[in-house]
């Protein structure tokens, strides 16, 4: 498989290229030339397999070239079985229309697991296959920090730069990555939002004081190998659920468009999928961009879901780009518009293209906590804060009745107690798994948010690629 970036003008490169590469050269991200597309019996012979088989079946267009079935195979069972539930992803029924995705069962108890616990041992194969070394520099809200470093702590080959928004993530999630102590972890906690800390990430990425030393990857889902391991787990519910004779609909609580843009792939290779619903918080830029074409940034608002406190929101220029007429010269200029303003107006071909598929909902604190409440109260589940905003938007879209909603429960409850406990007045516990985090001593560096410092501080750090 062939890779291209959305601005049209960066090398074409194959799954290995595209893995270690991040942001392309021309600022835009990589997409596949084309979406692999399975007939309706293919996705039936995918019916019952274990998750990692069903794995290989789903990713193997998007790595021919690079792995052979065997070797992909053996990074998703490695990667798979780090997980502490069977199913992988195990799917819970809420109520007769209403199930719940449970993403949460790897390491550090969010989704991100599912596709960094893979993208970590990829990494690691190519780089010593060319007797390389990649270094990592990543933006988190809370939870791709926390996954990305556990993927590659200790890892031949590897460094990890993480940059968290100082006090806007959650005790768990920082001490998830401010506890792990291994030589190739750097944890920095800047000053000022994600939206900023991602501003000073993507700018790494074109920097050549940095790339003429440094081979900079990427972990955040502008990685394409994030958002491939991320289509596995539609094919999984839907398949549960009656694919391909049924069609089934999916609510994503959604920040930078990464996990829903997973399914809008599972869309395009063949899988019945009758609505995604983008679940947005009061930071609603996507919500606003779907239901009226105003994609423009405001100032972002701390709430209870860290993880979706985003404005900008990467992977949307994937779908604007397909959706667009895959033409990167267009949309560079229409991005360029963008990083100027702040702000565009979708073009009538996105607009459309994109009402065939998505529905969007905003839900206020108020209908989050009244998401956990009914949750609890009448299924018996908690659910964490991000859950609660998609199982709000599921059960107050628009949709026909007989269609199924999956919610994608992205992160364990336990990983937000204070915000679970205000809502439903009970604590969720950490599951044992994790340890004792709260004994374990911090290291990070705090910085602030401008971008010569976090440059020189990467740079003084890094070792340079062979
Ligand atoms: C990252 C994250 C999200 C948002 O996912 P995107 O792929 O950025 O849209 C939602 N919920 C949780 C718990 C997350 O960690």
């Amino acid at each position: 498989m062939k890779y291209v970036s959305t601005r049209g003008s960066a090398p074409v490169l194959d799954f290995e290229g595209v893995t270690l590469a991040g942001l392309a050269s021309d600022g835009g991200l990589y997409v596949p030339e084309e979406w692999p597309r399975f007939a309706p019996d293919e996705i039936a012979a995918m019916a019952g397999l274990p998750y990692a088989e069903l794995a290989v079946r789903v990713m193997a267009p998007f790595t021919a070239g690079s792995l052979t079935e065997d070797e992909l195979r053996a990074l998703c069972e490695a990667a798979y079985g780090t997980f502490a539930h069977e199913a992988v992803t195990p799917l819970v029924q809420l109520d007769h229309r209403h199930h719940l995705l449970e993403l949460f069962h790897g390491p550090t108890l969010a989704f991100k697991d599912v596709a960094l616990q893979l993208l970590g041992r990829l990494f690691e194969r190519f780089l010593s296959q060319r007797d390389d070394h990649l270094t990592i520099v990543g933006a988190t809200s809370g939870d791709t920090g926390s996954a990305a470093i556990d993927a590659v702590a200790g890892r031949e080959g590897v460094d990890i730069f993480m940059l968290h928004p100082r006090g806007r993530v959650s005790d768990v999630q920082r001490r998830q990555m401010t506890t792990v102590h291994a030589p190739n972890v750097h944890n920095i906690a800047i000053h000022g939002s994600f939206d900023d800390a991602q501003a000073v990430v993507k700018r790494m990425f074109v920097d050549p004081t940095l790339t003429e030393r440094f081979r900079i990857g990427a972990v955040n889902s502008i990685n394409w190998a994030r958002l491939m391991a991320q289509v596995v787990y539609y094919f999984a519910a839907a398949l549960q659920l009656g694919a391909p004779q049924r069609q089934i609909a999916f609510s994503v609580p959604t920040g930078n468009f990464g996990d829903v843009f997973a399914g809008y792939v599972a869309a395009r290779m063949g899988l019945p999928i009758k609505r995604l619903i983008v679940a947005t918080n009061v930071n609603d830029i996507l919500h606003r961009a779907l239901s009226s074409g105003d994609y423009s940034a405001g100032e972002v608002t701390p709430t209870d879901a860290p993880s979706m406190d985003i404005q900008v929101s990467s992977n949307f220029e994937r779908l604007l780009f397909d959706l667009g007429g895959r033409d990167g010269a267009a949309l560079a200029e229409q991005m360029r518009g963008f990083d100027a303003e702040r702000a565009m107006q979708l073009t009538d071909n996105q607009r459309e293209g994109a009402a065939g598929l998505f529905a969007s909902v905003r839900a206020t604190p108020e209908d989050t906590a009244a998401a956990m409440r009914w949750a609890a109260e009448r299924c018996g589940e908690v659910l964490d804060p991000h859950t609660a905003i998609g199982l709000h938007a599921a059960r107050t879209a628009d949709l026909d009745l007989a269609v199924p909603i999956v919610t994608l429960a992205t992160a364990h409850p336990a990983k937000f107690p204070d915000a679970v406990e205000r809502a439903i007045g009970q604590r969720p516990d950490l599951p044992s798994r994790i340890g004792n985090l709260f004994d374990l001593q911090e290291r990070y560096d705090t910085l602030p948010g401008d971008y010569d410092t976090v440059r020189d501080y990467v740079a003084e750090r890094a070792t340079p690629s062979r």
